[in-house]
């Protein structure tokens, strides 16, 4: 089945493995891949994404923002290493412990909270030590206080540390002078772990996909790959030659209505926009209610036959309206492609992202539940999720 007529989002999965096979490639070899599958998977799917890397040896597990998502993927018998990159509540370390999902840990708080937890459990709970080296979001200081954290974590004998990480803050930017102290930071603290602490074999990572694409000396035991897993870019700034990335979902929908206008009629909310001449008008269903961005009125457009159709007047919550003036045989039915390829043309999540002053990621993560996902092998339908069957 595969009937979907308002509004689909098709992901390809086969293009999906390609990225991956490339991030390999532009990785280091002893690097491993950690795949950043938060957000539901930037709004892709979280879990059909997960089931392919499950059988790529190179990536060694995933990255999720939140302890639900990782219990969401353990439900759909994803069984890789799966750990929390920010902060997680104690009210969630029992199940945590149960399904062997790791946290980030970066207070005495935390540590001692996490400690008890596993030894009520039997188990180790796995922790990941963030170490903010200019983020300033989460993390320790990767100073004698975190010396003195590290050790203290490493001697409860409910935890294990399965690694130490820090994150970018301007690693997608051209001037990496920033990201190169970080890294400085991050690596001196890495050597004053093993010289003082005695802990031999931690994993440090350290890398986001600006990183992975452009700093190769950051890549050390693992890397962490987000928004590059779905083909998309972190900036424009980045390195966009070496590593070949391709857009994994498209976005398509129906034009349900065409008409005539004549010159002087105003078009949608607020009459934001006026024919100047006789125009062809579309009316496609699907709007800001489907995390459409409503900031594209007037300013994106659609592919319609392999052509664009500017968008006319706002973009309403389910229904916008596009000019085909000038492109032949559009009628109610005609195929619409919002996101992705149509023939010769494209519109990228990038595009998007800069019109409508989002950003590709949000972009992505926004499109909403009222979109079915459609997963595509070899052209085929192999999976559906549709929030609201
Ligand atoms: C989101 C996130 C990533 C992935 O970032 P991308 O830019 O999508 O590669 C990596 N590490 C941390 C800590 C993150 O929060």
């Amino acid at each position: 089945m595969e009937h979907y007529e308002r509004v689909w989002a098709e992901v390809d999965l086969d293009a999906f493995t390609r990225n991956l096979y490339a991030i390999r490639g532009a990785v280091s070899p002893k690097a491993g891949i950690i795949g950043v599958i938060k957000a539901d998977g930037y709004g892709h799917g979280a879990v059909p994404l997960a089931r392919e890397m499950e059988g790529m040896d190179f990536v060694q597990g995933y990255a999720t923002a939140t302890a639900q998502e990782g219990f969401s993927l353990r439900r759909a018998g994803i069984r890789k290493e799966i750990f929390v990159l920010g902060y997680t509540f104690p009210s969630d370390y029992p199940e945590m412990l149960r399904q062997r999902i790791g946290a980030a840990a970066f207070t005495e708080q935390m540590l001692s909270d996490m400690d008890r937890a596993g030894r009520e459990a039997g188990e180790k709970m796995r922790i990941h030590i963030a170490v903010d080296t200019g983020m300033s979001r989460i993390g320790i200081r990767p100073d004698d206080a975190g010396i003195r954290f590290v050790r203290t974590a490493a001697a409860c004998p409910g935890l294990e540390i399965s690694g130490v990480f820090t994150h970018f803050a301007e690693s997608d930017e051209t001037d990496k002078t920033r990201a190169e102290a970080q890294f400085a930071a991050f690596t001196a603290f890495a050597e004053r772990i093993r010289r003082e602490s005695g802990l031999a074999g931690l994993r440090f990572h350290c890398a986001n996909s600006a990183a992975i694409l452009d700093m190769p000396q950051t890549h050390l035991d693992a890397v962490r790959a987000g928004i590059i897993l779905y083909g998309l870019w972190p900036s424009d700034e980045v390195d966009h030659v070496h590593t070949r990335l391709e857009p994994i979902l498209s976005l398509r929908s129906h034009v349900v209505y065409v008409k005539e206008l004549e010159a002087g009629r105003e078009i949608s909310y607020g009459g934001t926009w006026k024919t100047q001449a006789p125009t062809r008008v579309a009316t496609i269903p699907v709007g800001y209610g489907d995390g459409y961005p409503r900031s594209l009125s007037n300013r994106g457009s659609v592919l319609i036959r392999g052509r664009r159709a500017p968008i006319l007047g706002r973009v309403c919550m389910d229904q916008f309206m596009a000019d085909v003036t000038g492109i032949p045989g559009v009628e109610t039915g005609t195929e619409v492609t919002l996101i992705g390829r149509d023939g010769g043309e494209q519109i990228t999540m990038e595009e998007l992202g800069g019109l409508s002053g989002r950003f590709n990621y949000e972009l992505a993560c926004c499109l909403g539940r009222r979109i079915p996902r459609l997963y595509k092998k070899d052209g085929k339908t192999v999976q559906i999720r549709d929030f609201e069957a």
